[in-house]
C-alpha cells in the first residue's frame, strides 16, 4: 500500500469564534488525487491555507511527507507545489520573468518542457496581464510544478474557464497523476471532482461530513442503483430475487422497479429467474444517484 504522503489529525481553525474549520482529519495516500468538496464558506480554502503554512491552525497536526508543517516550512516548500490565485502575479510582469522568479527560488532551470506543454512558450515575452484567463491559469499551475513537486495543491483550477480550456486543464492533471504526483484540489464542481479524484472529502460547515470514493459516497446516501426491467410477459414471481443487495420498490407504469446496491448479484440473480420462469426482458433501463444528487442530500442534512 502506499504510504501517505498527506496527515492530517484534528484540524480546526477559528476566526474571532467562527470554526472556519472544525475538527477535521483526513489522510492522502502517494500518487492520490483528493479533492475537498464544499458549498462556498464550507472551509476549503481555509484548509488548504494550512496545508500550505499559510496560516496557524487553532488546533491540531499537519504531516507532508512525515513532517509537521508548524516547523519544517522550507521542506515543505520543495516537496509542494502550490497553484497561485491568478491575480497574484503583477500584470505588467512578463511571462518568463514571473517563470524565471520562482523557477529561481527553487533553483530549477527554466521548465521548457513545461512551457511547451502548456503551449506558452510563444507567450513568453508577453506581459503577464495580456493574457486571457486560461492561459494565466496555465503560467501559474506551470509555476507551481516546474520543481516536481511530489505534491500539488489546487484550490478552484478551472473556475471561470471555457469549456475547451477545462478539458486542457484537467488533461495536464490527470498527466501529473499517471507521473505519480500527489493531487489535493478544492472545488464545488461536482463534475470536475467526480472526474479527477480517486477521493473525496465532503466539507460542510467547517465539517468533514464523508470521505470516499465518488462510487462508496454515492451508494452509502443512496439505496443503491435503481434498475427498471419490462418483461415480455406478466412474472408476479419476479420479486422473489430480493436479497439483502437487491429491494423490489414496485412497479411504474409496465416497469418493475428494483434498488440494488450490487449490480453484478442484480443481473445474475434476474438472469437466473428469467432463464427458469422462461420470460425475456423487453427493456432495462440503469439510473445511478449523481454526486450532485448525493452532495445535496449531504449540504441539507448538515444545515
Ligand atoms: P468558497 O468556496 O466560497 O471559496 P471555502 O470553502 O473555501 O469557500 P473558506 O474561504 O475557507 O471557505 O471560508 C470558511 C469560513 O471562514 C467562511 O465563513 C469565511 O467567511 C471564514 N473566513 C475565511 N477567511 C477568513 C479570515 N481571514 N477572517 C475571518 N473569517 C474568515
Amino acid at each position: 500500500m502506499n504510504r501517505f504522503l498527506v496527515e492530517v489529525r484534528n484540524l480546526s481553525k477559528d476566526y474571532n469564534g467562527h470554526k472556519a474549520v472544525d475538527d477535521i482529519s483526513f489522510f492522502i495516500k502517494e500518487g492520490e488525487v483528493f479533492a475537498l468538496l464544499g458549498p462556498n464558506g464550507a472551509g476549503k480554502t481555509t484548509t488548504l491555507e494550512c496545508l500550505e503554512g499559510l496560516i496557524k491552525p487553532t488546533k491540531g497536526e499537519i504531516l507532508i511527507d512525515n513532517k509537521s508543517v508548524s516547523n519544517n516550512l522550507n521542506h515543505i516548500r520543495k516537496v509542494m507545489g502550490v497553484q497561485l490565485q491568478s491575480s497574484a502575479l503583477p500584470k505588467d510582469m512578463k511571462v518568463s520573468e514571473a517563470i524565471k522568479l520562482f523557477t529561481g527560488y527553487h533553483n530549477v532551470g527554466l521548465p521548457h518542457n513545461i512551457l511547451e506543454r502548456f503551449k506558452l512558450t510563444e507567450h513568453m515575452n508577453k506581459c503577464y496581464g495580456s493574457l486571457s484567463v486560461g492561459q494565466q491559469r496555465k503560467v501559474v499551475l506551470a509555476i507551481a510544478i516546474a520543481h516536481k513537486p511530489k505534491l500539488l495543491i489546487l484550490d478552484e483550477p478551472t473556475a471561470g474557464l471555457d469549456v475547451v480550456t477545462r478539458i486542457e486543464l484537467h488533461k495536464i492533471i490527470e498527466e501529473l497523476k499517471k507521473e505519480n504526483t500527489t493531487i489535493l484540489l478544492a472545488s464545488h464542481d461536482m463534475a470536475e471532482v467526480e472526474k479527477l479524484s480517486d477521493r473525496i472529502g465532503v466539507l460542510v460547515n467547517g465539517k468533514l461530513v464523508k470521505v470516499g470514493s465518488p462510487l462508496e459516497i454515492s451508494a452509502s446516501m443512496n439505496k443503491g442503483n435503481k434498475i427498471m426491467i419490462k418483461l415480455n410477459e406478466e412474472d408476479i414471481g419476479i420479486k422473489d430475487i430480493c436479497c439483502e443487495s437487491i429491494k423490489y420498490s414496485g412497479q411504474i407504469e409496465e416497469y418493475h422497479v428494483f434498488y440494488s446496491t450490487d449490480i453484478n448479484n442484480m443481473l445474475f440473480t434476474l438472469v437466473n429467474h428469467l432463464k427458469e420462469s422462461n420470460n425475456i426482458i423487453t427493456d432495462l433501463k440503469v439510473d445511478r444517484p449523481s454526486l450532485e444528487d448525493t452532495f445535496i442530500k449531504l449540504t441539507e442534512q448538515e444545515v
